[in-house]
């Protein structure tokens, strides 16, 4: 338990399973009051039962699913009537098709553009209206590693996460004045049940981690928390329009494998 979000309400999308309920358990654990959304109900409604300990009055689930515009209407106006405002939006919902292009189709590109990149403008355009009544407040954007570079079969998982960054860095321009700062967070590869998803199958996740990330390991879903903890705080009042990249130093550059012989 904690104090670093005293006094905050909080939206996460996605907050049902992996990065979404690290990051909610967290926002709980450290004195927010959270509205967990997602669309898969009964794992939601159980983390708000179990997240219960923290204090279930400052912690509710509610559907939302975030290609929807009327959902997030709602689901904003649920958190202001609940709780009183917003202060803080972590969109943090994603979905993962690896496909390579030739035979990827309109209808997979789109579905992984919509859940991925055109939510993340509702979700920013949605709480604009509520933050500015609190006097401000912090959107934080979960982009990946994939918003840095590219990686071959996720030609729409790409393009929707370098969105994600460039959209951030137009909120952080946009909001400032009215006291809205906008921050990603750019993860590597991190143990969550996307790293399940049928199109990983054959990709040994924890093996390519320990090779590729010079901390020799994937990383876990309270680390990525942790970097969005700090955003959605007071103690990152002077940061906008930025990344943090949390992936064990996997894209500081090439090297780690080159370098192995002559490393300590
Ligand atoms: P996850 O699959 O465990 O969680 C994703 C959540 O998003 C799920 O709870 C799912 O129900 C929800 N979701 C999917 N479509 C939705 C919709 N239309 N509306 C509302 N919710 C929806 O995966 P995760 O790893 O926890 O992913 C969280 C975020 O982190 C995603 O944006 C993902 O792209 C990003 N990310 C993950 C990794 C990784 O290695 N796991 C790396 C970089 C970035």
């Amino acid at each position: 338990m904690g104090d670093r979000l005293a006094g905050k309400v909080a939206i996460v999308t996605g907050g049902a399973r992996g990065m979404g309920a690290a990051i909610s358990t967290l926002y709980a654990e450290q004195g927010a009051k959270v509205l967990v959304t997602d669309v898969i109900d009964d794992e939601g409604e159980a983390l708000v039962k179990e997240i219960g300990g923290a204090g279930v009055d400052r912690v509710a689930y509610r559907h939302l699913d975030v290609t929807r515009e009327a959902e997030w209407t709602a689901a904003v106006a649920d958190a202001v009537e609940r709780f009183g405002k917003v202060d803080v939006l972590v969109n943090n919902a994603g979905v993962l098709r690896a496909v390579p292009i030739p035979n990827m189709t309109e209808d997979i590109y789109r579905e992984v553009i919509d859940v991925n990149q055109i939510a993340v403008f509702l979700g920013m355009k949605a709480v604009v209206g509520p933050m500015v009544a609190a006097g401000g407040g912090s959107i934080v954007n979960i982009s990946s590693i994939d918003g840095h570079q590219g990686t071959p079969t996720l030609v729409a998982y790409v393009a929707a996460k370098y969105a994600v960054c460039g959209m951030t860095r137009v909120a952080a321009l946009e909001l400032a004045s009215v006291g809205i700062r906008a921050n990603t967070v750019c993860p590597g590869a991190t143990r969550t049940r996307m790293m399940d998803a049928p199109d990983m199958a054959g990709v040994d996740i924890e093996a390519m981690s320990a090779r590729m990330a010079p901390l020799g390991r994937i990383g876990e879903a309270h680390e990525v928390a942790a970097a969005a903890l700090f955003l959605a705080s007071d103690e990152s009042s002077y940061i906008t329009g930025t990344d943090i990249v949390v992936d064990g130093g996997a894209t500081s550059g090439v090297g780690v494998e080159m370098f192995s012989q002559v490393s300590t």
